[in-house]
């Protein structure tokens, strides 16, 4: 009984935070997307590969959450892209008073902000960060098994990217299960396949962030 009214209490500030969090974006016109999946799924070369394409055309900054290191962030600092770094020294998710924390830190001049949550598919999906968009990643070496396993992460998704697709022809993969699965589980998000190796697939990827940061500055 104490735990869960203690657990509720921290969702509850949790919830204030995001919500101060939606508050500074929306006033400065900055859509943020929240990268989330387990560990080794991808999350950074797609955040790479993703900041590549859009850098030219939108101003982005970086939060990365880590649980000890910042070679994540190091390596999106080597494409000139302002990127602070929150170590959870051991917390495995990022929550948004640590988020906001970090707000303090980064310029918000800009159009886009990328956070990269802790590799977890587990409470990540319970930590609203205040983010506009969720984004989950899927890899194929994880299995065809992980939408069911960890249907509260998959029903945050807005949109699920499914990566690594070029390892298809080498793995036990049914993607028609995955996509099923993730219809029942969450039928409005978007399922998008691709692979940050040979980046067949991102082209569909950056489209859909360039519609969502438009919709967002239609309002
Ligand atoms: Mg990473
Ligand atoms: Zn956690």
């Amino acid at each position: 009984m104490k735990r869960v009214v203690v657990e509720r209490k921290i969702l509850e500030r949790n919830e204030s935070s995001a919500q101060k969090i939606r508050t500074i974006l929306k006033n400065q016109s900055v859509f943020a997307l929240n990268f989330m999946s387990s560990p080794g799924a991808g999350k950074t070369t797609i955040i790479e590969e993703t900041i590549r394409m859009l850098k030219d055309n939108y101003g982005i900054s970086f939060i990365d959450g880590d649980l000890e290191t910042d070679r994540d962030a190091e390596r999106i600092k080597a494409l000139g892209i302002d990127t602070v770094q929150i170590n959870t020294s051991g917390a495995c998710h990022l929550d948004a008073d640590m988020v906001l924390r970090a707000m303090e830190k980064i310029s918000l001049d800009c159009d886009l902000l990328i956070i990269e949550n802790v590799g977890n598919l587990v409470c990540p999906a319970t930590f609203d960060v205040g983010a506009d968009k969720n984004v989950v990643i899927l890899s194929v070496p994880e299995g065809d098994d992980k939408v069911k396993k960890y249907p509260v992460m998959f029903n945050v998704a807005d949109t699920i990217l499914i990566n690594k697709t070029d390892l298809l022809g080498f793995m036990d993969f049914d993607m028609s299960k995955v996509k099923k699965e993730a219809k029942q589980i969450n039928p409005k998000a978007e399922v998008i396949e691709l692979s940050a190796k040979t980046m067949s697939g991102f082209d569909k990827w950056i489209s859909l962030i360039e519609r969502w940061i438009s919709e967002a500055n239609q309002y």
